[in-house]
């Protein structure tokens, strides 16, 4: 039989930044998952200032320059209402050094992680399932299955599950995870563009047929910078359309996803497709992180509307608050109580987090034409004058605040 002092489940980025984290504090770690190869999808692309504090905090600077190297740093966003002129929205006012949006495909980032992760010798387990769980003197027994259907025994003073939205370890817990799932798909593309604006600014447009998101996805477009030039390039397009009962069935050809965002914005030509995808979206969240020797994060804890980009964020920044108290219970004997304040600390953040994105998304992406005619009328004038609303959104959705609060209980919770 296997011991380790915390067995992570789930090697996705909240299960990677937590083993970092407890490789660094010098916690004996083990991390596995079921699949036998890391994702190439892109998924989450925005990693927030606050995230790059957290990580800077407890990875220092040069992890972050690597993460930064290999994204794209974006300081400006314009809303295109209505075919009215577009509202600049200046990132600049982040209050940190990371005052951008740092573009980063999801797997670039578990990839730069796992890499860390891997200077100090520890290697993720692939193939291997975590399937049950019991706790026995103070220690958690876990069964792991391999591909064959083998199975081994792990003990481990910890175990973290970061399985992600359907995590196995939430139900064998018997967690609920309330919440619903929207009457809305998101149908998104990573294309390559051509447009009439500069290559490199977060693009949203809003009109009668939808709304439309556009990321730039690297630093290669023509006409970056320039401001003046009209720009081509590799964008992330999301669209937001009402659920279809087939839609599960049908996968995005690119003639309909070249309609769709020619409908909404007529001055796009797409020119190639990397990754055309469609899904739906819930938000849930269970009403616990803790039972005994057990914790949750990431997505096996919570899930939202992508709007905002903030479900790897948040996933990330709840591994490095977990990963600091259990290192500090186990290298410093500080007393297990300590551990409680993960949930205290992390819970109220995720609802938080969870009810901005379900109001921005049944506000903001409503189907209903009196919610979007709200929207058009009084919502998006308001933000076109006030630049002080656009500068609280913009705050909040770069997560300094929380990042802040995080890194300073961790010079409290010090024995
Ligand atoms: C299309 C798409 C677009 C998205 N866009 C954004 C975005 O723009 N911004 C944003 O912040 N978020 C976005 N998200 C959400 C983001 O991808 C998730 O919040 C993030 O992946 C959560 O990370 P995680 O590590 O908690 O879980 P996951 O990434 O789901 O990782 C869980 C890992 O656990 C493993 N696992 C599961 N069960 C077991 C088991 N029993 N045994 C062993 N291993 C197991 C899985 O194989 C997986 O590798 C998007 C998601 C999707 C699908």
């Amino acid at each position: 039989m296997a011991n380790t002092k915390v067995l992570i489940v789930g090697a996705g980025p909240t299960g990677l930044t937590a083993a970092n984290e407890l490789a660094r504090l010098g916690v004996q770690v083990k991390i596995i998952d079921k699949t036998s190869v890391r994702s190439e999808k892109s998924r989450a692309i925005g990693v927030h200032a606050g995230t790059l504090e957290s990580l800077e905090n407890s990875f220092g600077k040069d992890f972050c320059r690597k993460l930064i190297g290999a994204g794209h740093k974006v300081r400006t966003a314009f809303l295109h209402v209505y075919s009215k002129a577009p509202i600049r929205v200046d990132l600049g006012v982040i209050p940190s050094v990371y005052n951008f949006v740092l573009i980063l495909p999801q797997s670039k980032t578990e990839q730069l992680l796992e890499e860390e992760l891997n200077k100090s010798s520890i290697y993720v387990d692939r193939n291997t399932e975590w399937a049950s769980l019991r706790e026995v003197d103070g220690k958690v027994l876990s069964i792991l299955r391999d591909r064959q259907g083998h199975q081994t025994e792990v003990t481990s003073d910890f175990v973290i599950g970061a399985d992600g939205a359907h995590s196995a370890i939430r139900n064998a817990l018997h967690l609920p995870f309330r919440g619903d799932a929207y009457k809305l798909e998101f149908i998104q593309g990573d294309v390559e563009i051509e447009w009439p604006w500069p290559y490199g600014d977060i693009r949203s447009f809003l009109s009668s047929k939808g709304f439309l998101a556009c990321f730039p996805l690297s630093s290669n477009g023509s006409g970056n910078g320039s401001g003046k030039r009209k720009g081509n390039g590799d964008y992330r397009l999301v669209m937001v359309q009402p659920n279809k009962a087939d839609s599960r069935a049908t996968k995005v050809s690119l003639n309909d996803f070249a309609a769709a965002v020619k409908s909404i914005c007529p001055e796009i030509r797409i020119k190639r497709e990397t990754w055309l995808s469609r899904y739906s979206v819930h938000h849930r969240i269970t009403n616990r992180l803790r039972c005994g020797r057990v914790f949750l994060a990431g997505d096996a804890a919570h899930v939202h509307s992508p709007i905002g980009g903030q479900g790897m964020n948040t996933g990330m920044q709840e591994a490095l608050n977990l990963s600091f108290k259990l290192a500090t219970v186990i290298c410093k004997e500080a007393p297990l109580s300590l551990l409680e304040h993960y949930e205290s600390e992390c819970l109220p953040v995720a609802k938080d987090i969870l009810r901005a994105t379900d109001l921005a998304t049944r506000f903001g992406l409503a189907s209903n034409h009196r919610i979007n005619d709200f929207a058009k009328s009084f919502v998006v004038p308001l933000m076109a004058k006030n630049k002080w609303i656009r500068q609280a959104v913009i705050k909040g959705i770069s997560r300094v605040s929380i990042a802040r609060k995080e890194i300073d209980n961790r010079s409290r919770e010090k024995p």
